[in-house]
């Protein structure tokens, strides 16, 4: 086990995204950083349970950015020893309505501004490339070749070796207790193994950023909402390399996995919790698989995949990704504490986001002048008198339901 010892920045939780903001760190020349991972190894909590797969089709040129950096992280680390698992399989977006069709072509020119190849391709094209799928329905269908899907606890391990590299310490199953505040600032944390001196905290706790961030004085409204998929046992002719999709009529998404089908899909009613509810020390309540949902995630997908009506399940990922109830990251130090900074909020996609956190974080941090949109994501948003928390419940969970929203 890695001994405790002061470090210049302290990064809580060795997921996805404290892996990669690390990793971002050191690759931007700060090698003084201490990770510290309560569980035994990194990307074990709600990382190890991601359906894995990035997308970068989003609605604004700056969101479609911060995933083209995450690939460009994800292609890098697939030549290093430890890989991500990365594959770029592309991905098709299907729209089954003439108003989602209209959305794709505002899409299509949010990818044109960012410089993301996406192209709206006919049906008969789609066929070629998911050759057992119908598009008989589809009212357009966005092909985008680089996105991909990768192994997510191998993400978070692939950024923990080159961090491990380029120096970062990473000390496992090691708990932080409390923050030390001196004079307004960040001046260290209390752990069960000892206590460290340090300069900056850098709160990527996943389901227990809430928990963390109180420790330093701050509320924010970091909701944990249920998220489930299932994965089917291998079936036939289900290629490796057949690219992720996504129809956001069906609120579903999936991809290949072990020559099985993984189907995930946005809950019409989510189900979410008051993080107040669990202790720093404790865990939120272990999901309970639920059949009806999973259930009706086939139904609908059989319209377009018939084979996949019946099948046999394998596997079933699920867990509490957190929500925010603006559906944007956290990102940045907070002015009230200086020295606490955040990087939490994943909404869902903090695998496939990790790297281009990783950067926002960097640039939030380290320049002078960060941009407009890193100032935007800034744990300041939320000040204690601008939300409540029947109201940052509701709104997570608005942002959960409508998560493809048009
Ligand atoms: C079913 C499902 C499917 C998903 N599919 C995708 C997908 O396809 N693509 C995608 O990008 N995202 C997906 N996500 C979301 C993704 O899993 C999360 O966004 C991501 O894992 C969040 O990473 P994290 O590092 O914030 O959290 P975590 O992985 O939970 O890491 C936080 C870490 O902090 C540690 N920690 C907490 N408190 C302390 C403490 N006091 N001291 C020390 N350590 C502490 C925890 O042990 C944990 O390891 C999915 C999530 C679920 C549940």
């Amino acid at each position: 086990m890695t001994k405790l010892s002061n470090a210049e920045i302290v990064v809580i939780g060795g997921g996805a995204i404290g892996c990669g903001v690390a990793y971002a760190l050191a690759k931007a020349g700060k090698r003084d950083i201490l990770l510290i991972e309560r569980a035994p190894d990194v990307g074990q909590a709600t990382t190890a349970q991601g359906a894995g797969l990035c997308g970068q089709v989003r609605d604004s040129a700056e969101r479609i950015k911060l995933a083209m950096h995450s690939v460009s992280v994800f292609r890098e680390l697939q030549k290093s020893s430890v890989k991500p698992d990365w594959n770029e399989v592309g991905s098709l977006r299907i729209a089954l309505s003439k108003k989602r069709a209209a959305e794709f072509q505002n899409l299509k020119l949010a990818a044109d501004e960012a410089g993301l190849e996406a192209s709206l391709i006919d049906p008969g094209e789609a066929k070629r490339r998911w050759p057992l799928m119908q598009f008989d329905e589809a009212k357009a269908i966005i092909w985008c070749p680089s996105d991909g899907w990768m192994t997510p606890r191998s993400v978070a391990k692939s950024y923990a070796h080159a961090c491990g590299e380029m120096g970062v310490r990473i000390a496992t199953s090691t708990m932080v207790e409390d923050i030390v505040r001196k004079n307004g600032r960040v001046a260290g944390i209390r752990t069960n193994q000892g206590s460290v001196e340090c300069q900056f905290v850098i709160n990527a706790a996943g389901a227990h950023a809430y928990h963390v961030a109180k420790l330093a004085g701050l509320e924010l409204p970091i909701v944990p909402v249920r998220h489930e998929y299932y994965i089917t046992v291998p079936m036939e002719n289900l290629a490796p390399n057949l690219p992720c999709f996504r129809i956001p009529e069906m609120t579903l998404y999936g991809r290949v996995r072990d020559g099985g089908l993984l189907l995930g899909g946005w809950e019409p009613a989510a189900m979410n919790l008051d993080p107040r509810t669990y202790s720093l020390n404790g865990d939120p309540e272990p999901v309970q698989t639920d059949w009806p949902i999973l259930n009706s995630f086939e139904e609908s997908f059989s319209r377009l995949f018939p084979t996949a009506k019946n099948s046999e399940k394998g596997f079933i990922g699920k867990g509490w990704p957190t929500f925010t109830p603006d559906g944007r990251f956290i990102i940045g130090e907070s002015a009230r504490v200086k020295g606490f900074v955040m990087a939490g909020g994943c909404n869902a996609h903090g695998i496939s986001g990790s790297g281009g956190i990783g950067k926002l974080l960097v640039e939030s941090m380290l320049e002078p002048r960060p941009s407009a949109y890193v100032k935007s994501l800034s744990p300041d948003r939320f000040t204690e008198s601008s939300w409540s928390w029947d109201d940052a419940r509701r709104q997570a969970a608005h942002v959960y339901e409508t998560y493809y929203g048009v």
